[in-house]
């Protein structure tokens, strides 16, 4: 059983589950519609809670892909949205708004201080505090915008990505994209180098992140002049399917990206906003200090918001062009966005992150320990990951006992993630005021349709 909860949706008015599917089908392109067998319909949403058409409840363990943050339709975040929305719904950064200045100090309050190890520790120089160069509303833009500036910036054109890494779907993103399977087969990916994917559990080189890190110094020295625009990836992948990278893997590979002039950019689009439990930051984790910092997902709880923050000197590149968007920090995004800030703080979610996180590793772990489908549990916090493998000697990916368990965990209740290049990763990243009662019920979930298997 769910863990009580003092929330009934009002009853739902409106066309029905099959009247809704058949609409869908005559007016909507195909994409994602079958992500379950048997698609759900959600009507409500309240804090770590999901509810359909019957006002049946579900624990949801996804988050809309990792993006409501602090919880669906959390009071604090409406409130703010609702009273901005009756003030006014649209300006543009034309114009002089509080609410998008004031946002871009709030957000770059968070920051970490030292600059000065952008260059790599000592005679770096101190460039100042990091500002937000630009928001966006989704995170394809913040990181189309983010290799644009270091493009501009360098010089160079090179970009470094890793494989199974995603960074988005424009068209510029879509040339990093490290998975086959989101790739289409239009012209992309022009000064685009994949570098082999730290990934201690499947990489050919385990945890051993420097070993990684020396892929990066060959394509610079075999596939660019020498000389590049930077080096983007996750700190923890995402869609690739909840994969740390390896240990010592980015501080090495800052180093050798710094030294061929190219700059670092870290996506924290998914790990950023403490989802990660022991940092706000995820490149935090890993001892590094990026030039560029792209977000979205969970900076706005589930606006569209986006935003590039880097060092004065690269997002003055921007300055040199005429360069505007229509809606980017739009001052309903960003009261939204000013809320969920708050909100993080005062409900001390990333400790909650770190703690719940915890509870639900050991409880992964446990399954593991009695599943022998189960090749690896991982993760940090609320974003973690568990892979089935037929054998786990071979870590040939169990795909139909994946989507088995998906499926059969939604009808129990629980809304799960999934990814990884082959489709066998759970990705149990939920809105962070998820309690331990409520982990309890999910791993009992995966527990029971694991045993049917
Ligand atoms: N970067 C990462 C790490 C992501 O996970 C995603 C979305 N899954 C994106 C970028 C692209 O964000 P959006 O879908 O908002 O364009």
């Amino acid at each position: 059983e769910l863990p009580p909860f003092d929330y009934k949706p009002a009853p739902y008015v409106g066309p029905s589950k099959e009247e809704v599917l058949a609409l869908r089908k005559e007016h909507l392109s195909p994409a994602m519609l079958y992500h379950f067998k048997n698609p759900v319909m959600i009507t409500h949403g309240k804090m770590q809670y999901l509810f359909d058409e019957r006002g049946r409840r579900y624990l949801d363990a996804f988050a809309g892909i990792v993006t409501v943050s602090v919880g669906h339709c959390h009071p604090e975040v409406n409130k703010a949205v609702i009273e901005q929305t009756e003030r006014l719904q649209h300006t543009t950064v034309i114009y002089l708004n509080n609410q998008i200045a004031e946002y871009a100090k709030e957000l770059t309050d968070r920051m970490p201080g030292n600059l000065k190890a952008r260059r790599g520790g000592k005679g770096g120089r101190d460039l100042g505090r990091f500002l937000v160069a630009y928001f966006v509303n989704s995170g394809s833009e913040a990181n189309d915008m983010a290799i644009m500036m270091a493009r501009l910036y360098t010089g160079q054109y090179d970009m470094i990505a890793l494989r199974n890494g995603y960074h988005g779907l424009t068209g510029a993103t879509m040339g990093l994209m490290g998975l086959h399977t989101w790739k289409a087969n239009i012209p992309h990916g022009f000064g685009v180098h994949h570098a082999l994917n730290p990934d201690p559990y499947r990489g050919v080189f385990g945890n051993d992140g420097p070993a990684y890190a020396r892929d990066v110094t060959d394509i610079i020295q075999s596939s660019t002049p020498g000389r590049v625009a930077g080096f983007i990836s996750e700190t923890i992948q995402g869609v690739g399917g909840a994969v740390p990278l390896a240990d010592g893997y980015l501080p090495e590979v800052y180093k050798t990206v710094r030294e061929a002039g190219g700059i670092c950019i870290a996506d924290e689009v998914q790990t950023g906003f403490g989802r990660t439990g022991s940092n706000y930051w995820g490149f935090q984790n890993a001892g590094v200090t990026p030039d560029i910092v792209t977000m979205a997902k969970g900076i706005g709880n589930g606006l569209p918001l986006g935003a590039v923050v880097t060092t004065p000197e690269i997002a003055a590149t921007l300055a040199q062009r005429l360069h505007f968007n229509t809606y980017g920090g739009n001052p309903v995004c960003s009261a939204g966005g000013r809320a969920v800030l708050r909100v993080i703080d005062q409900e001390g979610i990333q400790a909650k992150a770190a703690d719940v996180g915890g509870h639900l590793l050991k409880g992964l772990r446990g399954l593991a320990a009695k599943h022998d489908v189960i090749g690896d549990v991982r993760g940090l916090g609320l974003m973690t990951g568990m892979e089935l493998v037929k054998d786990r000697a071979t870590k040939e990916p169990a795909k139909e006992e994946t989507a088995y368990v998906f499926e059969r965990c939604k009808d129990l209740g629980v809304l799960l993630g999934k990814g990884g290049l082959h489709g066998n990763v759970f990705r149990i990243k939920p809105p962070m005021c998820i309690t331990k009662p409520d982990v309890d019920f999910l791993v009992a979930a995966l527990d029971q349709a694991l045993s049917e298997l």
